[in-house]
Formats: structure tokens, C-alpha cells, sequence
């Protein structure tokens, strides 16, 4: 047994650090363990070999991500806006096409001004009519309690696929909500994997139209975890231990007895658990989770990603007016995007094999993988983008304490049935707390969850219930 603590926190991705930060500062003894090697979980950079710094996990910040914002003020650590300066290419069908970006998401076809993509009158009004239908139900969604939305159980048995097919047979109209599915920021699962009340769950509490990408981290945002870790070592060294997964924690009256997989005991007054939901299932909780808790972990899969990083000498796209937002039915990649600072160094496209296509071409030998995303690049953004400086893939599902991406999903039916019954009936969607185990982690949040903004509530709103449960001074037992 180590010495006690106050706080023992599970898992060193954003929210655990933000957790761990939060109640540091209000002079608590925390311990936070970290399954990896590394910090920062979903938030981490890599340096290739020719310097540039390139974000593995994620890297975007939107423009009412204000917690993010503020995190980044408080640490010193600057951004700039990302370049949608140009023409996008969208890819339909064998086709490319050069096309000036809407104002506004809502009035576009994924970004792009749908009157300049080609379509005919009737996929153009199957698109808007499609779109339109599937606002109003966002908009009819109870964000935190999904459960109580009209008709919810209905639409929570239907998959986005079956809905979308019930208003249009044409594939083009219903691109947008598969594409939501899949690389939206909640994405990574196909439109047959989860119900339409889910998705529209989704665009209610994490809206595309609020440009979630709207700014990138100077440096690469995995700097973020590292100062972050780095702090919480300076003020308590020993508070951050590496290569510790928890297999257990048991609770009592009195405080929390936490095991690592070295086959230390922690003991604290209270526990935060900030890691993805499906990896919660890996540790064995006395008294045990509630059975509708437990049954709905099995159904919150990761979604399935592998993001791609290719590197340039410089952005060669921008020198002809185009800004390397490329979208479409390629084979493997669908979404392409400009993620380097204004001078253009590094240049960096950013993209992604995401649902069955991270599977399937991750099953792939690597260097008929690596031709078939070359010629996605080529296909975008002309040869030049075949022959990058470097081309990195990071696949998250091969990830053990992660396991997928960007952030999990439920299945069919699960909202109504498992989520509503986990719910703490007085409070937002997320499973009630467990006693002294307070949950964190991004998909906690009840705004923005599966993002850093939602990581950075979900780690405050532990602390402070932490907070309440160990005041420092008192000695747990
Ligand atoms: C490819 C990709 C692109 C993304 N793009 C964006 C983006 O542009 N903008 C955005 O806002 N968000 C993006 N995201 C999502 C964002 O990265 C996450 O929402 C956020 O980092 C989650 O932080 P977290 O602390 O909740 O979870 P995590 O980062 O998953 O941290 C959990 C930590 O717990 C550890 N752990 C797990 N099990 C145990 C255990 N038993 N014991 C101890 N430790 C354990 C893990 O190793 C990990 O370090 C992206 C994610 C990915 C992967």
C-alpha cells in the first residue's frame, strides 16, 4: 500500500490531467495513473524524421470550444486558425470537382456549396430536403436525456441508414448523414451501426454547424498533455505514474482502494475514472457496476479510425487557390484536410480511413495500403500529393488502452433501454457515478463529448464533485 491521497485518478489523456489539475490547485494530494508509456491518451504529437510535428490523435479546436481556449491561454501555448482559404475538391462518383465552400454547414452539402457540385434538380432537392428533415429532429432531441425525445423509442430502433432510406433512394442525398457517421467528430461507425436518435444525439450536443474545426494548436496539441503532465510533476513529483493500468477498485465507507497492474494498492478518499467508456470494462469494481451500466458498456463500441498524416516540402495546393478540404467516395479516404499553420511549414494533409474502410484496408499488407491511400492523395490533390516527405498512419483500434475512434458509439436501441436505466435520473446522459468513483473522459460530457472540450468539462465536473468527497486534511482511512 502507498501513502494515501486524496484523489487517485485513472488514465492521463486531457480529462484525467484537467481532473488532476483542477484539484491540485485547491491544495488536494492527487495520484494519477496512466496504463501507457506515455500521457495524454487520444491527444498526442509525434515528431517525423524530417522535424515536423504532426498530431496522431486529435488536433482541431472549434469556435465555442471556450474551455479549450481558455486551457491553452492559461498554459501559454498559442494557435491559428486553420486554412479553408480556396476551393475544396469534392470526389463523386469518379468525378472531381473544384468547388467554392458555404458560409454556413447548414446551408451546404458537407461544407460545399451544393449549387456548384454538378448534381441535378432532383439529387440537389433530395439532398436539401433530406438535410432539412434531419435538422428538425436534432432539433426536437433531448440533449441529456435522449430518452425523452418524441417518438424516441422508435428512433432509437431505427439505424441512420433505414431512415435515410426512407426519405431517398438516391446515394448522393444521403452522403452527408453516412459521412457524419463516419468522420464527424463523433464518428468512426457506419449508418447501419447506430440509430438515427443516436446521430441526431450527436448534432444536438456537439454541432457540426458550430465549426468544431475551426483552430489548430501551434506545436501540435499532444504538447498540451505534456505541460499539463509536466506541471502536475512539478508540484507533486510522483503524482503521475506511468505503465500502471487499474485492474480494481474497491470501495468502503471510508475511501477507495485502487490496484495497478504492478500489484500496488493505492488508497484515496474518492476516484476519478477517465478513460473510454468500453475500457471502464476492464476493471473490476467492488461493489460491482449496476447491471444496466455494465450491459450498456457492451454497447458502446469505439468507433473504427486510422488517421494519415502526409507531409510536403510545402502546401502546393494553396499555390493554386485550393485550401486541402477534400471530401468524397473514394476508396479509402473521404475526408482530406489542410492541417498546417499559415507560413506553410510544415505542410501537412491531415486524413482518414474511417468505419469498415480503417478495417478493411487495415487488413491490408502495408504497402498496398500505403499505394491505394497514395492515389486518394493523387486523386484530391493531384500527383505532386503521391510523393509526400513522409506518410504516417496511426490506427487507434490497434491502440489496447484506447481501442478505436474518435470517441464511442451506442448501438441500436441502447439509448432507451440500457442508457436511460444507467442514467442518474436528476442528471445528464452519462451513467450515474458509482459512490466514490466519479467518471470522467470525454464521453461523459454532456456538450461536445468525444472532443477535447467535452474531455476538459468532464475532468472539471470530477474534480468538483471530488472535491466534495475528500477535503484536504482529512486522512482517509
Ligand atoms: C484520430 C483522432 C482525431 C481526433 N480529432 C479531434 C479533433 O480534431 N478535435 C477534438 O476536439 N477532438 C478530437 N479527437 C478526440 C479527442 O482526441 C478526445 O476526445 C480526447 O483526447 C479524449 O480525452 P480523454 O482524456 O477523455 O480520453 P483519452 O485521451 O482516451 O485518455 C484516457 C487515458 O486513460 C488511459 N487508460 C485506459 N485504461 C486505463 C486503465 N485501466 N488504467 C490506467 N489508465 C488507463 C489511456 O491510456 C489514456 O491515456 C480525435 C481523436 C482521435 C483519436
Amino acid at each position: 500500500m502507498t501513502s494515501p491521497i486524496d484523489v487517485l485518478i485513472v488514465g492521463a489523456g486531457l480529462s484525467g490531467l484537467v481532473a488532476a489539475r483542477r484539484l491540485q490547485a485547491e491544495g488536494l494530494a492527487v495520484r494519477v495513473l496512466e496504463a501507457r508509456e506515455r500521457v495524454g491518451g487520444r491527444m498526442v504529437s509525434a515528431t517525423t524524421a524530417n522535424g515536423s510535428v504532426v498530431d496522431l490523435g486529435g488536433q482541431w479546436g472549434g469556435a465555442s470550444h471556450h474551455r479549450f481556449e481558455a486551457l491553452l491561454n492559461e498554459l501559454g501555448i498559442g494557435r491559428f486558425p486553420s486554412h479553408y482559404d480556396g476551393k475544396g475538391v469534392f470526389h463523386w462518383r469518379g468525378r472531381r470537382l473544384e468547388a467554392p465552400l458555404a458560409q454556413h454547414f447548414a446551408d451546404s452539402l458537407l461544407f460545399f456549396e451544393p449549387q456548384a457540385l454538378g448534381l441535378t434538380p432532383a439529387e440537389l432537392a433530395a439532398t436539401g430536403a433530406l438535410q432539412r428533415a434531419f435538422a428538425a429532429l436534432v432539433a426536437e432531441v433531448d440533449p441529456r436525456q435522449p430518452w425523452r425525445t418524441p417518438e424516441a423509442e422508435r428512433l432509437d430502433r431505427l439505424t441512420v441508414a433505414q431512415w435515410a432510406a426512407a426519405h431517398t433512394s438516391l446515394a448522393v442525398a444521403q452522403l452527408p448523414l453516412a459521412w457524419l457517421c463516419r468522420l464527424g467528430g463523433s464518428g468512426g461507425f457506419e449508418p447501419w451501426e447506430a440509430s438515427i436518435l443516436h446521430l441526431a444525439w450527436t448534432q444536438a450536443v456537439a454541432p457540426q454547424a458550430e465549426t468544431p474545426e475551426a483552430w489548430l494548436v501551434r506545436g501540435g496539441a499532444g504538447a498540451v498533455a505534456q505541460r499539463l503532465a509536466a506541471e502536475l510533476q512539478a508540484q507533486a513529483p510522483g503524482s503521475l505514474q506511468l505503465g500502471r493500468a487499474v485492474h480494481s477498485i474497491a470501495q468502503d465507507s471510508q475511501g477507495v482502494t485502487v490496484v495497478d497492474g504492478a500489484g500496488q494498492a493505492h488508497r484515496a478518499r474518492a476516484a476519478i475514472v477517465a478513460v473510454p467508456p468500453p475500457q471502464r470494462l476492464a476493471i473490476q469494481f467492488d461493489p460491482p457496476l449496476p447491471a444496466a451500466h455494465r450491459t450498456l458498456l457492451q454497447r458502446s463500441p469505439m468507433g473504427a479510425m486510422t488517421k494519415i498524416l502526409a507531409t510536403y516540402a510545402r502546401p502546393f495546393w494553396r499555390d493554386r487557390g485550393l485550401n486541402g478540404l477534400g471530401l468524397g467516395d473514394r476508396p479509402a479516404l473521404e475526408l482530406t484536410a489542410d492541417s498546417g499553420p499559415p507560413e506553410g511549414h510544415p505542410a501537412v494533409l491531415a486524413s482518414f480511413l474511417a468505419g469498415e474502410r480503417a478495417l478493411i484496408l487495415g487488413a491490408l499488407p502495408a504497402e498496398q495500403r500505403r499505394r491505394i491511400i497514395l492515389d486518394d492523395l493523387a486523386a484530391y490533390w493531384g500527383p505532386e500529393a503521391a510523393e509526400p516527405l513522409e506518410l504516417v498512419e496511426q490506427s487507434w483500434n490497434a491502440e489496447p488502452f484506447s481501442g478505436g475512434a474518435f470517441t464511442s458509439f451506442l448501438t441500436p436501441g441502447s439509448w432507451t433501454s440500457h442508457a436511460r436505466l444507467a442514467a442518474d435520473p436528476q442528471g445528464g446522459p452519462a451513467p450515474a457515478d458509482h459512490g466514490r468513483v466519479l467518471w470522467a473522459g470525454t464521453e461523459v460530457s454532456p456538450r461536445w463529448p468525444g472532443y477535447f472540450e467535452g474531455a476538459i468539462e468532464a475532468g472539471e465536473r470530477a474534480a468538483r464533485l471530488a472535491a466534495a468527497t475528500a477535503s484536504p486534511g482529512d486522512q482517509p482511512a
